[in-house]
């Protein structure tokens, strides 16, 4: 079973609410854990925020299950796509055309 398939699984066992608010509280912890290593740029957090990222990417693969994995796909390459505009306008601006 892979990463995809798993999350699903553990998706449908707990049901969405519950999964919506461990979403809330495993980003909140990656935030925090973020935070914590700009604010000290201690290299002994990295392993905690490793874990931390991993809770948050588990939560957020739930999270597009319950939305719809090809529509929350689409809305990634569209947002990839607006970025990859916005660094080329800004290379065309600090460079000139
Ligand atoms: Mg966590």
């Amino acid at each position: 079973m892979n990463v995809e398939e798993t999350c699903e699984k553990i998706f449908l066992h707990y049901g969405t609410d519950p999964q919506i608010l461990k979403a809330i509280e495993e980003l909140g912890e990656c935030v925090s854990e973020l935070s914590r290593y700009l604010r000290t740029k201690d290299s002994m957090i990295m392993e905690s925020l490793r874990w931390e990222v991993a809770d948050a990417c588990i939560m957020l693969t739930q999270m597009r299950f319950l939305l719809g994995p090809d529509q929350v796909d689409s809305a990634i390459h569209a947002k990839l796509a607006r970025t990859l505009a916005r660094m080329e306008r800004e290379v065309i601006t600090f460079f000139g055309e």
